[in-house]
This record gives structure tokens, sequence and C-alpha cells, in this order.
């Protein structure tokens, strides 16, 4: 960001996520060039960033959703994404989720469980409509990245074998109240290695060829989210080594390929800024403490997530020593950074913590009734806010009758 941002922060206050709108659109529109010459939608992972001025900004470049509540297929609608562009996934989904799904008549419901596929059925049925459907394959693949977010393995919670999923096809093409169009996977989050993406796309397309022999014609074929960023050094997937893998694994296949990328699209976009409250050095070790805390930003003491952690508008030739980045929060796990090599630091000086896209202000909390930080964006050189920081009554709002 070629900004300012310490006025920024000035302007809005800390603890505060800025996003840099520019960034989103190019990351769009480089993943979209990649699928060029195919039929191919992407469906933005809503959970990643969910503020309602994203979602807008990603609709208005064309981009569809991939929601995993009612919540998100709401905030995907209110923000202007065609209907026939929102998915709705996740293992647990409520009747009443179901039934507004199919009322607003979205492109598809993701199925995860035989079971859910029966729910789904039943509520069509009373509905009087047709589910357009698509199934969660587990492909059982390890994709080499944190077990918290693998998601393709069979001792996953996520999807159905490849035997169940063949059977709940071959179902729900009977039935009246189903129309399975959709076949969809999604392996784990922060992918950096090609090969387990290729592996599960081949695996998944070999059983599109199957159903398409007995006349079970699958129209979407979703590869789901996943695509790893830079945190640190990494070397990760290209939009175009990416697509290429995808168009090899399913060649020959007559289908609009779906994607459903979060964290490509917005974690790099974003950036949280938070404030030097004190410092302290314990049994010679460097604390510095800031007023950003873990209700803020949970990647870290989550994942043991790694984020940049930077120091703005100081000295930059001072010389810098390891220090524990720590908010206020009453846990030991409440961190952003061990080992920081940061300069010495007074008062009120500003921190950036890098990559906070993602991840980030969706997992926010009010533990410690700390309110929610406020939220910006930028776009050609322009700011503005898009979520006003909390207040104390905000928070307490919807508890009543407290001293009865
Ligand atoms: C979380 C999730 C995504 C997005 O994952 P990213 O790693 O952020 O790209 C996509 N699809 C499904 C089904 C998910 O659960």
């Amino acid at each position: 960001m070629n900004i300012d941002t310490k006025a920024l922060a000035e302007k809005y206050g800390t603890p505060l996520y800025i996003y840099d709108f520019d960034y989103i659109e190019n990351r769009y529109t480089t993943l979209k060039d990649a699928f060029a010459g195919k039929k191919s939608m992407i469906n933005y992972a809503v959970k990643a960033n969910s503020n309602l001025s994203v979602i807008a900004h990603l609709a208005k470049l064309g981009a569809g959703a991939d929601c995993v509540s009612i919540g998100e297929v709401k905030r995907a609608l209110d923000a202007g994404v065609s209907k026939y562009k929102i998915i709705f996934s996740g293992v647990g989904k409520r009747d009443d989720e179901i039934r507004l799904a199919l009322e607003y008549d979205i492109l598809l419901i993701n199925l995860e469980s035989e079971a859910e596929m029966k729910r789904v059925e039943m509520i069509a049925k009373e509905l009087g409509k047709e589910a357009r459907i698509s199934i969660r394959v587990n492909p059982n693949i390890d994709p080499q990245t944190h077990p918290y977010i693998s998601t393709g393995l069979h001792e996953s919670k996520f999807g159905v074998e490849i035997d169940m999923a063949k059977r709940m096809y071959i179902y729900a093409n009977k039935s009246e109240f189903l129309n399975p169009v959709g076949i969809h996977f999604h392996i784990g989050s922060q992918l950096i290695n090609l090969d387990p993406i290729k592996e599960a796309c081949g695996i998944v397309a070999d059983l599109v060829r199957s159903l398409k022999a007995i006349k079970i014609d699958i129209k979407f074929f979703d590869v789901g989210g996943g695509i790893g960023v830079v945190y640190d050094d990494e070397v990760t997937i290209s939009a175009e080594a990416y697509t290429q893998a995808i168009f090899e694994t399913t060649k020959g296949l007559d289908v609009t390929l779906l994607c459903e990328p979060g964290r490509y699209m917005v974690a790099n976009a974003g950036a949280f800024f938070t404030k030097v409250l004190y410092e302290k050095v314990n049994d010679g070790k460097r604390f510095v403490i800031v007023d950003g805390a873990m209700n803020d930003l949970i990647r870290p003491s989550l994942y043991n997530a790694y984020h940049k952690i930077e120091a703005v508008g100081v000295d930059a030739d001072a010389e810098k020593t390891p220090a524990d980045v720590v908010g206020p929060v009453c846990e030991s796990g409440d961190f952003f950074g061990k080992d920081v090599p940061l300069p010495p630091l007074a008062h009120n000086d500003l921190l950036v913590i890098h990559s906070a896209g993602a991840y980030g202000f969706t997992m926010a909390s009010n533990y410690n009734t700390r309110a929610k930080s406020a939220e910006v964006a930028l776009q050609g050189g322009v700011d503005r806010l898009i979520r006003k920081r909390e207040t104390y009554e905000d928070q307490v709002r919807l508890e009543v009758e407290y001293l009865n």
C-alpha cells in the first residue's frame, strides 16, 4: 500500500483493518484471465472476508459467491451477487437455511451427506421445487497443509466418499425434487503445492466421466478454494499453473469450471494496524504490548500462523531486537508474533501486521468485551470507512432484562 497509513490510523483510530480494493481487483482479473477460453465462474469464498463492501466490489467485477451459512447467502445477495452465481456449502445446514436457499433460487446447494440430501429433497417437495444440487466429494488426498485447514482426507468431516457420492447421484437423478448438476471438492486451505489439487481434480473428473456414462449430466465442476498465498517466503501456486492443471485433468469434459478462492483474493489485500501501548522486559524477554489482540486477529493464536509485523514510520536504520508482540487479552495465547525483530518503540508507535485481509475480521470476537475494529477500504488512492468501530452499546444491545 503506497499510502500514508499513519495518517489513516490517526483518522480512523486503532486497531484498524485496511483493505486495498485495487489489489483485490487485480487478483480477481488475474485468476479470471487464467481461465480464458473456458466456461468458468469464480465464486469468492465469503467467509474469508464477509464485509459487504468487499463482496460488492467483487460482485461488480463479475464474481459469484461461495457461502457456508444462510447469513453469508444473504450477504452475497445484499451485496449484489446474482442468485445464479451463489453456492451454498457446509456440513450442517439447518432446515430453515435449506428452505431459504431454495426460495432464493440460488445456483447450487452443495450436499455433504446422504442424510442432508434427503432433507433437501423433503423440503424441496414441500415447496414444490426442484433443488439444483452438487455433491461434495472427498477424494482422500493429503493437501500437505496445516491439519486444521486440511479437509480432503477420509477422516475429515467434510464431504462424502466417491462410492457414496455415486450412489447419491443415482438417487438424486431419479428424484423429482433433486437435480444433480454439480460436483464439488475442496481439499484444504493455504495449498502451495499443485500436486494434491491435480490428483484430486483427476479423481473427481473420472467420477464425472462415469456419471456422464450413465446419463447423469454434471454441468458444474467445482474445484473448491485453497490457493495458497505468501505470508512469509512461501513459493505458492500461480493462477496459470493452477488453471492449466485443472484444464489438463478435466480434458474432454463439457463442464463449467467453478473455483472458490477466499484467501487468494483478499489475504494480502489487507493489513491490520495496531498501536504500541507499552514495552516491558520479563526475565530478559522483550514484550511489545499493543492495542489489538487475539479477538481482532486470531490466526497466530489459533494456527500458530505467521504474519509479518513491521513498525510504521520509525527510523529504518534503528537497531532491531527480538520481541514478542502481544495483546491485552487475558490469555497466554494472545500474541501476534514471537521474536519479531523490532526497533525501540514508544507509546503510540504504529505497527502493521501484514496479510490480514483473510480470516482476520471474520474471525474476530468480542472476547474480553473488546469492541471489533473498524474497517477501511482504499481504492484509487481514496480511503473510505466500510465498517464503523463497534461501541460498548453495540455489544450489549441484545442483552435484555438484566436488572430483574
Ligand atoms: C474455506 C473454503 C473455501 C475458501 O478457502 P481459501 O483457502 O480461503 O481459498 C472454499 N470452499 C470451501 C468449501 C471452503 O470451506
